[in-house]
């Protein structure tokens, strides 16, 4: 700690003495870590606004405003500062951003244990298959029938284990299908790749971005006033529209090859190899059209009819320049679409456009 740092600290401890002081609990050491969590922890923390970090402050003031400052009164303190922590909207993204991962490694996972299961089962399957065979063989041969008719008996018996094992590939290749769109699409979602193959797709695009010299463009979406939907209709509604949403989306991507992942929470990307920032700003527009005129009705399991919702999304559009990351790219984009935010929402921006309007 530096000396001015060190000479701020105990700036700030005098401060909190003062409170302490003021109300009565001077030394008091449990009130003292309380006020230094709402005042100093808390204002260091990028995952709250500083409204919230002023009301949170506020309230625990107000709480050690009233008398008596007893045990009771501490734990109501305690209880501001765990709501605050828990009920938070970043918190919560946090939390369900967690819950999907989670989700998603378990469906993972009870998929391979039955995977497993099933191979032990086939195996057995099949040495039972392999046994009655040799078993029948030789039940033809003690029977002494003619040779042709043993040849035939036998290639029939050939035919159906063959036609078996085919059967079986094809049902492993299916099964196998299932599990890559498990670990690689988006848990609810499902139209979409999760942020994990995004970010494994992302290396590999850029690698072969620098190979053939091809463009590569990035579209950023974000759902505009989300909060309000999910504020109005509740959060199983705002799912629903981010379904519909992802058909659409992932509808339009396929029409050009792009690739539709889910980068977090209502933010979405499409991957577009092979297209100009002009081009793909061509079709992000097309596409924001399609997703403004689109009635979202949304199939839930709640009581009551969902009501016919307008949802809107604003989208930013960057190509990859040279000696540019994957996250350059992302950030690039998400500039954009940050600009068409402030620039009214239900719009596109490219991000060259934001260079050449910073430039003198
Ligand atoms: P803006 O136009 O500025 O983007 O406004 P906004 O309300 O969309 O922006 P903000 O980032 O404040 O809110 C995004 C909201 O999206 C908050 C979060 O709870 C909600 N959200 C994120 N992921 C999900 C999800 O999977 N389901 C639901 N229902 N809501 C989600
Ligand atoms: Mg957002
Ligand atoms: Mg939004």
């Amino acid at each position: 700690m530096t000396p001015g740092n060190d000479k701020n600290h105990s700036g700030k401890l005098e401060k909190i003495q003062e409170i302490l002081e003021r109300f009565g609990v001077a030394g008091d050491a449990d009130w003292m870590a309380v006020l230094l969590f709402a005042r100093n922890l808390v204002a260091e923390m990028d995952l709250f606004t500083e409204s919230q970090k002023a009301a949170l402050q506020a309230k625990i003031l107000d709480q050690m405003s009233k008398k008596p400052l007893d045990h009771q009164r501490f734990r109501r303190a305690i209880g501001s500062i765990q709501g605050f922590l828990l009920d938070n909207s970043k918190v919560a993204d946090l939390r369900s951003q967690l819950k999907a991962e989670r989700d998603g490694f378990s469906a993972l996972y009870s998929e391979m244990n039955r995977v497993v299961q099933d191979i032990q089962a086939s195996t057995q399957a099949r040495e039972s298959n392999i046994q009655r065979m040799g078993a029948d063989t030789e039940q033809l041969v003690i029977s002494g029938g003619s040779k042709t008719e043993m040849v035939r008996r036998l290639r029939g018996m050939i035919a159906e284990m063959v036609s078996q094992a085919r059967e079986e590939a094809r049902s492993w290749e299916e099964r196998a299908r299932q599990m890559e769109r498990t670990a690689n699409f988006d848990p609810l979602l499902s139209e979409l790749y999760s942020r994990r193959a995004l970010d494994a797709q992302l290396g590999v695009v850029l690698e072969r971005a620098g190979q053939d010299a091809r463009p590569l463009s990035l579209m950023f979406l974000d759902v505009d006033h989300f909060k309000n939907i999910n504020d109005t209709y509740g959060h199983i509604v705002g799912d629903g529209v981010l379904r519909v949403l992802a058909a659409v989306v992932s509808a339009h991507a396929m029409q050009f090859g792009g690739y539709a992942a889910r980068f977090g929470g209502e933010e979405l990307v499409v991957l577009c190899e092979g297209l100009t920032e002009a081009e793909t700003l061509a079709r992000a527009e097309s596409l924001r059209r399609d997703v403004a005129s689109c009635p979202f009705a949304p199939q839930y399991d709640g009581p009551g009819q969902a009501e016919l919702i307008r949802a809107t999304v604003s989208i930013g559009v960057a190509q990859l320049r040279a000696g540019q990351t994957a996250s350059d790219l992302v950030l690039a984009a998400d500039q954009a679409m940050y600009a068409a935010k402030t620039g009214g929402r239900n719009m596109v921006v490219g991000y060259s456009t934001l260079i050449s309007v910073r430039k003198p």
